[in-house]
């Protein structure tokens, strides 16, 4: 199967409690390509800057992440300045500049329309129309956004979500979008609009599975030290879509077992700054962990 995604590639400065980094590489198509680079070999449809450095996309390409519809123009990459304090679940905007996003057309290579799994990170909704557009007969399609996008694009986010199978967002982002204060029926809403799966993140509670049949909870991996909360959003979907990739099925288990590695992948992200631990993640590690999950849920 193939499984392509578009999103964000950007320069991050993020501040947390423990540091502040400047101008890191991070993006919801970095983080979830990197993320679902452990299961399958993600296309990545994004673009970047001058500024953007060269090594790190031959560093993609060595995780078996395809580039070619990537493109580079001149210019600056997307920048995102991003502040947390004590709470890693709440943070604040501090700059967007989108930079070459601005004029960006995506244009698919003829095997990226072939795909089977479409994610659409976070980006305009406008580009994930697009690139939805160019997708012959994808037999899964997923999509995440974020605040500034139910703000200011809610008529074309409306529209994407009437076309995806799978929604992901957070608890806040569920309720913003549905006007509804219960999570559960904000999520039997958005089930209304279009999706059969809504995945609705709640950080470190985990997440919310709900479906037409089945709503199931995963929680997410007890970690002491986040360091750096940026990415889990994109890394959770990246390690659950790349493993549907890998196995090919979507019955409900498989979704659980997708919930699982989601929860993996993005409790890796936190542990260390911008898309670092993702970068040296090992698999026995990713397989250490899941069995770790096993016996957190088990009872
Ligand atoms: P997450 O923490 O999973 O929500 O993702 C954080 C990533 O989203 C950062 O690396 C940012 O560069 C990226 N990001 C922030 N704002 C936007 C935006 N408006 N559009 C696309 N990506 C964004």
């Amino acid at each position: 199967m193939s499984l392509v995604i578009i999103g964000s590639t950007a320069l991050d400065t993020i501040e947390t409690p423990f540091d502040r980094r400047e101008r890191i590489v991070g993006g919801s198509c970095s983080y979830a390509s990197l993320a679902a680079s452990y299961f399958t070999k993600p296309k990545i449809v994004s673009v970047a800057g001058e500024d953007f450095p060269r090594e790190i996309i031959k560093k993609f390409n060595k995780k078996g992440i395809d580039t070619r519809g990537m493109t580079l123009e001149e210019g600056k990459t997307f920048f995102w300045e991003g502040r947390y304090g004590q709470n890693p679940n709440q943070r604040t905007t501090l700059k967007t500049e989108i930079n070459v996003f601005q004029d960006f057309k995506p244009e698919l290579p003829p095997d990226y329309r072939e795909a089977d799994i479409v994610f659409l990170g976070t980006i305009d909704p406008e580009l994930q129309l697009d690139v939805l557009s160019q997708v012959k007969n994808p037999q899964l399609t997923a999509m995440d956004t974020i605040n500034l996008y139910i703000e200011n694009r809610k008529k074309s986010l409306l529209e994407v979500i009437s076309k995806v199978d799978i929604f992901f967002g957070n608890d806040e982002e569920v309720k913003k979008i549905t006007q509804e204060n219960n999570l559960i029926i904000a999520g039997r809403k958005m089930l209304e609009q279009g999706p059969s799966f809504v995945v609705i993140k709640k950080g470190e509670h985990g997440v919310i599975i709900v479906e037409d049949q089945f709503i199931s909870g995963i929680p997410a991996h007890p970690c002491e030290d986040v360091r750096d909360p940026t990415g889990a959003g994109d890394s959770f979907a990246g390690g659950f879509l790349g493993y549907l990739d890998q196995v090919k099925s979507f019955e409900e288990k498989d979704i659980r077992r997708a919930a699982v590695y989601g929860s993996v992948m993005a409790s890796f992200t936190i542990e260390d700054f911008g898309t670092d631990r993702l970068m040296t993640v090992t698999q026995s590690e990713i397989k250490k962990r899941y069995k770790e999950f096993k016996n957190l849920v088990s009872f």
